[in-house]
């Protein structure tokens, strides 16, 4: 029984190593992954920035040229006003010169908001570029690091694989799987020891007495009636 259990044991460890190895690329493609993710959720918003501000733009350039033509309008009447001979008529194109000169300048003021709020904006989606570009280069060298590691994580994986089968070798079938069920259900520890007060190394409850002192005489292999995984009780503590 104890070459049982000591077979479990070893077979265990192994398994440690590769869930620890397996925990640890998967916290390393996550990592990446969410970083990734920022990355790209920040280009979507900086690409639509960019659209919003070239649409700005447009209308910057059509109200610019509708303030030209304005303003080559007035230059054509007051052409006309100094050929007017007549006083009634000189007033109406004076009025009508007026006019336009209002509302150009109200335009030149609109315009003139407009590119103020335009260049604020500008620098703030220039700045933002900025932040994007440094979590870019961030990403690179995660991507990199990442790379070496989880290809030495890989190899590790596959050779703690190819050791599995001389550690399941020395375990019967029906155990074998009965510990690779146990295992799966608690996503690691199998085999675990009973301490000093009796109490299961995996779920913590103490064991009923009896079980306790089956396991100290460590003549059978033995589950945590509560979490079901394999225990067993180190000699010093059978000892004490
Ligand atoms: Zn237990």
């Amino acid at each position: 029984m104890k070459a049982l259990i000591s077979a479990l044991r070893a077979l265990q460890d192994v398994d440690q190593h590769r869930i620890d190895a397996e925990k640890e690329r998967q916290s390393i493609a996550s990592r990446v992954g969410s970083l990734a993710e920022m990355v790209s959720e920040l280009e979507r918003e900086q690409a639509d920035k960019r659209d919003k501000l070239r649409e700005a733009e447009r209308w910057y350039r059509e109200r610019d040229r509708e303030l030209k033509e304005d303003n080559d309008k007035i230059k054509r009447a007051q052409t006309r006003l100094n050929a007017l001979s007549k006083q009634k008529e000189h007033a109406a194109v004076q009025r009508e010169i007026e006019t336009l000169r209002r509302s150009n300048q109200q335009k030149e003021e609109e315009i003139l908001k407009l590119v103020n709020v335009m260049e604020e904006f500008k620098a703030a989606v220039d700045e933002e570029e900025k932040k994007l570009e440094s979590m870019r280069q961030d990403l690179a060298r995660e991507e990199a690091s990442s790379v070496e590691r989880i290809s030495e994580l890989d190899g590790r994986i596959a050779e703690l694989g190819n050791s599995y089968k001389d550690f399941e070798a020395n375990i019967p079938g029906d155990i074998l799987r009965q510990y690779k069920r146990i295992q799966k259900a608690w996503l690691g520890m199998a085999v675990v020891p009973v301490d000093a007060k009796g109490s299961c190394g995996g779920c913590h409850r103490r064991l009923p007495p009896q079980l306790y002192n089956t396991l100290l005489r460590n003549d059978a292999l033995h589950t945590c009636p509560y979490c079901n995984r394999f225990v067993f009780v180190e000699p010093q503590e059978a000892a004490e």
